[in-house]
């Protein structure tokens, strides 16, 4: 079914080609992993509030059985990935590089891959205020990577409207394929969740974005999106970084810019990732919870490499260990190597947001170490599809002037997508700079406000 799309741009302003290094997991089918001894699942595996435990230590649980609750609507619930029973409720290392809450389960031997938990039902009399609570009780989140609740996304705001539902399937970090395989393989998971999230914001029309580095599942999705309940467009773009990030993705689509500060949604637009929707529309039949994902394992440390289907809360050591990793990586990054984190500790677990595992030599991700004097060429200037001035912004950055970055300089604009440290000559880790002012403009904000709070109760 065809829709008359107004005028695509198909691209947008500046943006890198980084090398793509996707053909050693584009082309293996999604594998299993199995079950590490013992899982751990972090209370705060989202944007918002953390989850509240439900169960107590000693507690046997199974397999898909919910362990925590969402604290209010800004949250989501965890659910067991492994039956077993409860150790303990304790720190673990987190993706961020802190410690925070987590409930440890020690995986039963033998333990069935098999869900115990959640019954079928019919979800098409369901309003859609009901589907929104039906989202949150899955535990859903942005599983590109954002990891924002995905009820919440779908949740159009008072005075707000949705015409346009975007899918989006660019997937432009290098080595990353979740994304690829799960267009191949999940097709039909994709298109069920597209039919929830159209009743729910009441979009006429879709529009599908994919990079043209992927042409079957730009067919596979042709194929399955005539069946769309909304007139549908699957359309190819050039394969450029960062063609997945929303504004990249709108702007290329419609041809409309996101104001600054702002969200899709005043264009009139929802961008849902493709792994989501195909969880949204996998789970919410089966009223059954998020409790694993596919993980993109690559990198020259790993022997091999490929997208596995893995239980949340595995544990780095173990997931590095099954698929053969050499030990001899400079560094293990979670995500791309474009926006991804470095990770200190191998006992971090998997959570819903980790997109990847790169086992990389220095020098393999936007993270390097040894830096130089900037020398004012002007890569990161025409590299920022935002347009901002990252050289400017580091100066700032190095003298600490943060609150200047954001009031004179829109660090908050700033989308963290690595393309000005990818292009920089002198090594400057501009985004990395930009990453710890925009926590100390936050971490400043909350002082002044617990100082205004004190003040108003003396
Ligand atoms: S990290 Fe920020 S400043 Fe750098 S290119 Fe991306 S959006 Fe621009
Ligand atoms: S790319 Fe690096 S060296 Fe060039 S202007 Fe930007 S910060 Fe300076």
């Amino acid at each position: 079914m065809k829709f008359p799309f107004g005028k695509q741009q198909k691209t947008f302003e500046h943006g890198v080609h980084p090398p793509q290094f996707k053909e050693a997991t584009a082309g293996k089918p999604i594998r299993r992993m199995a079950f590490a001894p013992q899982l751990i699942v972090p209370l705060l595996q989202h944007i918002g509030a953390p989850a509240i435990p439900i169960v107590r230590e000693g507690q046997e649980v199974v397999r898909g059985e919910p362990i925590a609750r969402a604290a209010g609507f800004n949250s989501v619930p965890m659910h067991a990935p492994v039956t077993g029973v409860v150790q303990r409720i304790a720190l673990a290392p987190t993706p961020m590089g802190n410690m925070a809450p987590a409930i440890f389960i020690k995986t039963y031997p033998g333990a069935s891959q098999e869900i115990l938990y959640g019954a079928p039902r019919d979800i098409g009399g369901m309003s859609p205020e009901a589907l929104v609570l039906a989202v949150q009780e899955t535990g859903v989140v942005g599983l590109g990577g954002a990891a924002f609740p995905t009820h919440v996304k779908l949740s159009v705001p008072e005075g707000k409207s949705v015409h346009t539902l975007i899918v989006n399937g660019c997937e432009c970090e290098p080595y990353l394929t979740t994304d690829h395989r799960i267009m191949l393989e999940r097709t039909q998971d994709i298109l069920a969740g597209v039919h929830v999230a159209l009743r729910i914001t009441g979009a006429s029309r879709v529009l599908v974005g994919v990079e043209d580095n992927k042409p079957d599942a730009i067919e596979s999705l042709r194929a399955a999106f005539d069946a769309c309940p909304a007139p549908a467009e699957v359309v190819s773009l050039p394969t450029k970084y960062p063609q997945g990030a929303e504004k990249m993705l709108t702007k290329a689509l419609l041809g409309g810019e996101v104001p600054s500060g702002g969200l899709p949604i005043e264009l009139g637009t929802l961008i849902m990732n493709v792994a989501t929707l195909a969880q949204i529309g996998d789970l919410l039949p089966r009223q059954q919870g998020l409790i694993e994902r596919v993980v993109t394992i690559a990198g020259p440390g790993v022997q091999k490499p490929g997208n596995y289907l893995m239980p949340l809360g595995t544990p780095l050591w173990f997931i590095l260990e099954s698929a053969g990793f050499d030990g001899k990586a400079d560094q293990v990054v979670l995500g791309g190597p474009m926006m991804g984190m470095a990770i200190r500790s191998l006992a971090t677990p998997i959570t819903k947001g980790i997109t990847g595992i790169l086992a990389l030599a220095k020098g393999g991700s936007a993270s390097n170490t040894k830096t130089y004097p900037c020398i004012k060429c002007g890569s990161c200037l025409a590299a920022c599809p935002v347009q901002l001035n990252p050289s400017r912004l580091g100066l700032l950055a190095r003298k600490q002037q943060y609150a200047e970055m954001e009031q004179g300089f829109h660090l908050n604009d700033c989308f963290e997508c690595g393309c000005c440290s990818y292009v920089c000559p002198a090594n400057i880790p501009l985004v990395q700079y930009f990453r710890i002012a925009k926590a100390m403009n936050r971490q400043q904000r909350s002082r002044a406000q617990a100082a205004q709070n004190r003040g108003g109760r003396s």
